[in-house]
């Protein structure tokens, strides 16, 4: 392994916590669920998925406005009108969101709108744009690369420690391999060695790790039985109408029924689900300051 100085596990019990607001925090001893479609298509869309994820144990909402496409005649996201649409649902609901920037200049906009940045897989290299997140003051949740080695991870996270910025959340996604039956293969392998070698909290994505939304309860739970902090998973509340990513999309119900599923899994491993306050309907003052931030 390179010298991860600033990511490397110094002792046993050393672990960053990694805070969204107040309320919700990744790699403490509660487990974070993050759920959202893949790209925020509407304002009704948003309210409807953050309805139901706000009564359930989803601590956070995901939804990408500037969306990484292979074609670039595809839907390429709302941008700066999604950020709106982001900023809305995150104060109805009192809920953090988490989306994607691809380019520097996206920073200031998405940190004036989102709890944190996703760095997706096709930039986990970007060394530029590292850069630049480690001078952001949002958590960054940094997706594996496509192809990328444990050691290309860990030293990608490095960049954005080593420029300023202590928060950053590991993702793994899943990677290339021969096999085209499943999107990508999930290595858990790896989210064990993050956990070994970081301190930093790892968490799972099961959707793009297998593209087909029959394969994604099981392995979510798996990732919660080898330790992972999380799960960020993709959902809609017409699944087959997603403008992308529509055959690893989870209907809301399905979304729900799983998260209740993780419960016992991570009572078997000394954890909990965080509870979501904003189901309450009395608003602690912790999401109070996030309503008014
Ligand atoms: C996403 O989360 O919507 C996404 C594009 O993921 P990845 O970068 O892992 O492919
Ligand atoms: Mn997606």
């Amino acid at each position: 392994m390179l010298n991860a100085k600033l990511a490397a596990k110094s002792h046993s019990d050393h672990r960053t916590v990694v805070h969204l607001c107040e309320r919700v925090a990744i790699g403490a001893e509660d487990v974070i669920v993050i759920g959202g479609p893949c790209a925020v298509e509407s304002l009704e869309q948003m309210q409807q998925i953050a309805q139901t994820l706000s009564t359930s144990y989803v601590q956070a909402l995901r939804g990408g406005v500037y969306k990484p496409r292979t074609s670039p005649y595809s839907f390429q996201g709302m941008g700066i009108d999604g950020l709106r649409v982001l900023a809305s649902v995150r104060q109805q609901y009192g809920m953090p969101v988490v989306t994607e920037v691809m380019a520097i200049a996206q920073i200031e906009p998405v940190c004036a709108y989102a709890d944190m940045l996703q760095v997706g897989s096709r930039n986990m290299q970007n060394f530029e744009l590292l850069k630049a997140l480690g001078e952001a003051n949002k958590p960054v949740l940094l997706k594996r690369g496509l192809a990328a080695t444990i050691e290309e991870f860990v030293m990608a996270a490095e960049y954005i420690l080593a420029h300023g910025n202590p928060n950053v959340v590991l993702c793994e996604r899943g990677i290339r391999s021969f096999d085209s039956y499943t999107r990508n293969v999930l290595d858990l392998g790896a989210v064990v060695a993050l956990k070994q070698l970081t301190h930093l909290p790892v968490i799972v994505d099961p959707s793009h790790a297998t593209g087909k939304r029959e394969l994604i309860p099981d392995l979510a739970r798996a990732a919660i039985a080898c330790g992972a902090d999380g799960l960020i998973i993709e959902c809609h509340p017409e699944p087959e109408q997603s403008v992308s990513d529509a055959r690893q999309a989870l209907s809301l119900n399905a979304m729900t029924a799983l998260v209740d599923s993780l419960a016992p899994v991570a009572a078997a491993i000394g954890r909990k689900l965080g509870s979501n306050s904003a189901k309450n309907d009395e608003k602690t003052s912790a999401e109070k300051v996030l309503l008014t931030r």
